[in-house]
């Protein structure tokens, strides 16, 4: 069984080299959904790397206290999460929620390849525009801009103006992509990142720092009427308050995950992505390079 589960393992990434990274996302929780990103940013900093986070979209109809508060208060969580893994700041570019269809993609994409000038990250995490089909909107607008924008940064031609401001062309090297895997088709993924326990650790506490969505007390109540009504108790969160439950719910649900890629892929915690190096665009270079490149 190992060794059928072993066949089928992805190869580990290492982190690539650089100093910089940034994370382009619709959503302030998109740094942990999905089953991302969170162990891998956690990765980054703790090797001395300078991350930065993208939130699209205004979350305004993420959470139960209306638009303009839903907003601020998701905003809020999101800097407070990052800042858990170690990330230097959050931008909201705040566009509307789920209505980001009619905001014209050029737009969108100006505003990432502007801060990708100015932050000249090596590597940029977000959303796989090639992975299969996405219902969420917002994700299927942002990784399309996020894509173009990190190709386009580095052409001199494209938005010159951002020449006079300061931020010259800047080529991003290194992808590391993920896909929805709980609906569809899933995502296919061609590495696997392995997690210390202190990542994943890190990861459960950023997830469960978005109690507007995730670890509120209404969501451990839900689960303790259906748990009650099929006469079940969960010992551990016996006594606890609502909240305390919804926060330790949600940190299972990380480590789980966490622990079934690790088991997939020959390690104890893991991650996968769909992973795109600096010469993955000529192939043909990639084999020469990878036969005979050496270091000095
Ligand atoms: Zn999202």
């Amino acid at each position: 069984m190992i060794a059928l589960v072993l066949a089928f393992a992805l190869p580990l990434a290492e982190l690539p080299p650089g100093k910089t990274f940034m994370v382009l996302q619709p959503h302030h929780d998109d740094h942990t959904t999905d089953y991302g990103m969170g162990g891998l940013i956690a990765k980054f900093t703790e090797a001395g790397w300078d991350g930065w986070y993208v939130r699209s979209s205004n979350d305004e109809k993420d959470g139960a206290f209306g638009y303009p508060h839903n907003d601020i208060i998701n905003l809020r969580e999101s800097e407070a999460a990052t800042k858990i893994l170690g990330m230097k700041g959050v931008y909201s570019l705040g566009w509307r929620n789920d209505y980001m269809d009619s905001i014209p993609l050029q737009e969108l994409r100006a505003q990432l390849i502007l801060l990708i000038r100015k932050h000249r990250p090596d590597a940029v995490l977000g959303h796989d525009p090639w992975g299969h089909y996405d219902r969420n909107p917002d994700h299927r607008k942002v990784a399309r801009a996020a894509a173009e924008a990190v190709w386009m940064a580095g052409l001199e031609n494209v938005h010159p103006e951002h020449a006079a401001l300061g931020f010259k062309p800047h080529r991003v090297s290194y992808l590391f992509l993920k896909a929805r895997v709980d609906y569809g088709r899933g995502h296919h993924a061609n590495r696997a990142v392995e997690l210390t326990e202190s990542q994943v650790q890190k990861k459960q506490k950023a997830y469960s720092t978005h109690r507007n969505v995730y670890a509120s007390p209404g969501m451990a109540r839900g689960m303790r009427q259906r748990l009650t009504a099929e006469n079940l108790v969960i010992p551990e969160i016996e006594g606890k308050s609502d909240q305390e439950a919804a926060v330790m719910m949600e940190e299972w649900h990380m480590d789980w995950i966490s622990r079934k890629r690790g088991a997939e892929n020959g390690v104890k915690y893991a991650e996968v992505y769909w992973y795109s190096d600096e010469f993955d665009h000529v192939p043909g270079l990639q084999n020469y390079l990878q036969k005979n490149v050496v270091k000095k």
